[in-house]
């Protein structure tokens, strides 16, 4: 207001002089300054209305005084006056503009900091903002010294952790974080209660960033308030730039809940493991009784012969020998087959070893034989591929998988009353690393509704399955680095195949 009033004034005394008194020279250029105290006031219409208002004054007073006696001189004063005019209004438009852009970003500026804060005091994750700039700095001049390995140094130095904890100042929290923790502010708290509570840590967080790593994530048990325990999953995001990192975002997630979930999952997945073992061992016992028989009836055959040659005069020893051995090989046969029954469910058989899958089909089936006879089924195996090596797996589940695939095979087309019944056994190595075994029957195939459901625990078409077979098979294999999947031969009939890594990486085994 006082600006504008100044510029009028201004304007008046300047048109005054200009025109009522003898002072010669430009003085119509001293409207520049009327205009530059009234850019203070106005906006960039007033601005141009200022600018013409002193053009037409400058003109008025040129036609006041000089109408009769125009000379080169006062003509020229006048063109000066207005050409300043002009450049002026230019230069004050020009600055206008650029004020309001800047008037625009910083609005846009204030309005995304606000939904920042707005997004950082809403969300439901734990924030925090920290001032880790001093801390690096103290790292990165560790690193100048040659230390690059600060777990090795903070056991030689145990003040280390206090001092870097001392460095890390507190910016900002949010209200998840206060819920988190409790509701004492976690501002003073945060780094005195054990958020990071063992030192190794949060000597692993001193570490990403003297290795300047941008993403530090961990699992880490903290306590709230009250003393509940939690575990949470830490992450830090470090700036690229150095001298962002007086505010650094970090975040925690509760995850006990999903923890306590996992581990009750693992153990039931677990038990039902043993539990499909156990089913397995039932399923056989027919034709393991089937298998008993057969050396225990030799057994019983060899030792009436062995009276017999006993009871000669004089007895055949040698013959008597003969009728012994043939006694222990069948009492160590009987004896075997008992053993891999008991096996079956003991955890000391969960040892990798050299697997022949040949002979691992063969085993299998004729532990299964006595069930393939009931249903009338016959089996193929296809040994045409020498080059098939050894597997190195527990040997007893990949038997599992394969009584389950072969039992499931036998069910399928006895429920379909399927006038051919086979079974075809066949490996392959797919490539270097893979060997496949896959169980083909002649059945009715799966039907579309199963298809996708296969290997989804409880998922049965049968009045008394469980649906477990498949789902356990699969986490099996899986669990080693395999796989399992089942669909329909074009031929007709059910495939499934396994897939195993020849060498299972050490995390799989
Ligand atoms: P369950 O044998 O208790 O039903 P599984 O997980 O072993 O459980 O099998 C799930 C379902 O997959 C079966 O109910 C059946 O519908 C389908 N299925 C499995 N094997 C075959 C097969 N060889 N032919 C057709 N369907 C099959």
């Amino acid at each position: 207001m006082a600006f504008g009033l100044i510029a009028v004034a201004l304007a008046a005394a300047v048109f005054y002089v200009d025109t009522f008194t003898d002072i010669e020279g430009a003085i119509a250029v001293l409207y520049v300054v009327t205009m530059m105290l009234a850019a203070q006031a106005i906006t960039r219409i007033g601005l141009l209305v200022i600018a013409a208002t002193c053009a037409v004054l400058t003109l008025l007073s040129y036609a006041m005084t000089h109408a009769d006696d125009a000379d080169l001189q006062s003509t020229i004063r006048m063109i000066v006056a207005l050409a300043a005019l002009f450049v002026t209004t230019m230069l004050l438009l020009k600055t206008e503009t650029s004020r309001l852009t800047l008037h625009s970003i910083n609005s846009a500026l204030k309005e995304s900091e606000a939904r920042y804060r707005s997004i950082f005091d809403r969300t439901r994750i734990a924030l925090w903002e920290r001032d880790y700039s001093k801390v690096r700095s103290y790292l990165m001049d560790l690193r100048a010294q040659g230390i690059t390995d600060i777990k090795a140094h903070a056991r030689a130095n145990p003040a280390v952790v206090d001092h870097c904890v001392d460095l890390i100042s507190f910016v900002a929290a949010n209200e998840a974080a206060r819920e988190m923790l409790g509701p004492e502010s976690p501002a003073v708290g945060i780094l005195r209660r054990p958020t990071i509570p063992r030192h190794e840590k949060f000597l692993d967080v001193l570490q990403a960033i003297m290795d300047g790593e941008t993403v530090f994530e961990d699992k880490v048990q903290i306590q709230s308030d009250n003393g509940e325990g939690k575990l949470v999953l830490l992450s830090i995001s470090f700036p690229e730039d150095p001298s962002a990192f007086n505010r650094v975002v970090v975040s925690m997630v509760d995850i006990t809940q999903r923890e306590m979930a996992l581990k009750a999952l693992a153990e039931a997945q677990a038990e039902l493991t043993m539990a499909s073992r156990a089913a397995t061992v039932g399923a056989m016992s027919a034709s393991l009784a089937h298998e008993l028989n057969q050396p225990l009836g030799a057994i019983v055959v060899n030792s009436q012969t062995l009276l017999r040659w006993l009871d000669r005069d004089p007895p055949d020893l040698a013959a008597v020998r003969r009728s012994a051995e043939r006694m222990i090989r069948d009492s160590l046969r009987a004896s075997e087959i008992i053993q891999n029954t008991r096996s079956l469910l003991s955890p000391s058989s969960n040892k990798l070893e050299d697997v022949s899958l040949d002979r691992l089909a063969d085993e299998t089936m004729a532990l299964m034989e006595h069930e393939l006879q009931r249903s009338g089924i016959t089996v193929f195996i296809d040994h045409q591929k020498p080059h098939i090596p050894p597997v190195s797996a527990v040997k007893i589940e990949l038997q599992q998988v394969l009584i389950n695939l072969i039992t499931n095979a036998i069910q399928a087309m006895d429920e379909a009353g399927s006038a051919e019944r086979i079974i075809r056994i066949a490996m392959e190595r797919p490539d270097i690393e893979h060997v496949c075994i896959s169980v083909r029957d002649s059945g009715p195939g799966i039907t579309e509704d199963a298809k996708d459901k296969l290997f989804a625990p409880f998922f049965t078409t049968k009045a008394t399955g469980i649906g477990m077979g498949l789902s356990i098979c699969r986490s099996t294999l899986e669990a080693r680095g395999g796989t399992l999947d089942g669909t329909n031969h074009p031929e007709g009939g059910a495939i499934f195949e396994m897939r195993l890594l020849i060498k299972p990486e050490v995390e799989h085994a």
